[in-house]
């Protein structure tokens, strides 16, 4: 019996335990909403909606036209990205698949420069405000002031126009339905 009671009470710590550190790790993880099944996104975050249009105002400030040519994408129009490359000849331009962009939850969107002529150029070396740093690098660097990750930061697989905001949740969590929560004001 004696033994019996001991062997209960050191599981009841073990169990308290692993409950502490896992209620730890909890405080660490972000606020998040839990999406309903098959709940489409149609829109952009609103906050990176919002840091977007920040974005495009302080660039031109600084006379940079900042131009957003990818934002939010359904699963198929990342199907279809993904296919680039692969079944024909075009460049890879992305190693993502359906569900595994930012992209497929409104959290990123991808900008070019329009140039002095009107044109739109993914030149990241273009300095048309001509004060000795390139404009790409500039509208980057504004970016992540406004707490976006920008994909020119990337080991793997640099991706100089992208910009997301991923709200502490992974790929692999949004694929599991957690959004991250809309303010409401
Ligand atoms: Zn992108």
């Amino acid at each position: 019996m004696k033994a019996f009671k001991h062997f209960t009470l050191s599981w009841l710590v073990i169990i308290l335990f692993i409950g502490f550190f896992f209620w730890l790790y909890q405080l660490t993880k972000p606020d998040y909403d839990k999406a309903e099944e098959g709940e489409e996104i149609t829109n952009l975050h609103p906050e990176v909606q919002e840091a977007v249009e920040t974005l495009i105002d302080r660039a031109d400030d600084i006379d940079i036209e900042v131009v957003i040519t990818d934002g939010l994408r359904t699963d198929e129009e990342q199907e279809a990205l993904y296919a680039r490359g692969r079944e024909d000849d075009r460049d890879i331009v992305t190693h993502a698949r359906a569900g595994e962009s930012y992209h497929n939850y409104g959290l990123a969107v991808d900008y070019a420069i329009r140039d002095h002529d009107g044109e739109i150029i993914w030149d990241i070396h273009y300095d048309g405000n001509d004060n000795g740093e390139s404009d790409w690098f500039e509208v980057a660097d504004i970016a992540k002031d406004l707490g976006f990750e920008w994909g020119g930061d990337f080991n793997r697989f640099p991706d100089y126009p992208h910009l997301q905001m991923t709200f502490g949740l992974s790929i692999s969590e949004l694929e599991r339905s957690y959004r991250p929560p809309v303010e409401e004001d």
